[in-house]
């Protein structure tokens, strides 16, 4: 992955990563190119565990839902917590 791409060719390749069924690998790499571009991964960022980069299903995660917040446990046994808007 060349390292000279644009905000705007990254915002295209993380829509491209998520709109498929993205690997480890891939958010992985997602996050170190957002990272060192300073970009905000926005909506996309609760779509993902932050330990181990596993994409959230029904499979991998419990989702629980409590005074505006929304707690995804993710079966590696990272809590991840966001607010609600
Ligand atoms: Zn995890």
């Amino acid at each position: 992955m060349k390292s000279t791409l644009s905000k705007q060719e990254i915002n295209e390749k993380i829509k491209e990563v998520f709109s498929k069924n993205a690997s480890r690998e891939d958010i992985r790499k997602i996050k170190k190119l957002v990272s060192s571009k300073n970009i905000k991964l926005k909506e996309y960022k609760n779509k993902f565990c932050k330990k181990c980069f596993s994409l959230f299903n029904s499979n991998n995660s419990k989702i629980r839902i409590k005074k505006g917040f929304k707690t995804i446990i993710c079966k590696c046994g990272s809590i991840s917590r966001y607010k609600l808007k």
